[in-house]
């Protein structure tokens, strides 16, 4: 069964503007449009004839986490340094820079997989957390951010 949205391309546009200006990477005026397009579907499209070193659009992932990898690689799972690791002092035992050790960016995950594990936690226990940390970093998402994945998904 597939989910169906409504959607058009004003639809569209507003919630992708409304994420870029979320994420303050909004180009005021910017040149392309989403719109209906004649072979189907919608598609963006030049607003008007662009210039070398024209600013198009700025992009920011909705979603961003490691990679799921059979054999992740040590990084810290807040900003993706492989330097000065240590395990989160906290609860989850995730890998964590010295910068990151205290940062708020992490907490919300730190304290759900904290609930629900406990006692020794092996390297491949913290592998596979590791593995599951880009699927639950989208359960966290903002309903507004949630629409733009929905969107997107959907739609180009
Ligand atoms: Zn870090
Ligand atoms: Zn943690």
């Amino acid at each position: 069964m597939t989910a169906t949205i409504n959607r058009s391309a004003s639809d569209v546009n507003d919630i992708i503007n409304a994420f870029l200006k979320r994420r303050q990477i909004l180009v005021e005026d910017a040149p392309w449009k989403v719109r209906e397009s004649p072979l189907g579907g919608l598609g963006i499209f030049a607003e008007h004839d662009l210039n070398p070193g024209d600013i198009i659009y700025r992009d920011y992932p909705v979603i961003l986490g490691p990679r799921c990898l059979a054999e992740p690689t040590d990084m810290c799972v807040s900003c993706y340094s492989i330097l000065d690791l240590s395990p989160c002092p906290k609860k989850c035992g995730l890998l964590l820079c010295s910068n990151c050790q205290a940062s708020p960016a992490h907490r919300e995950e730190c304290e759900f997989l904290g609930q629900r594990i406990s006692g020794d936690r092996s390297d491949k226990i913290t592998s596979h957390l590791t593995n599951s940390l880009t699927p639950l970093r989208s359960l966290f998402l903002s309903l507004e951010d949630k629409a733009v994945v929905l969107y997107l998904k959907v739609s180009i």
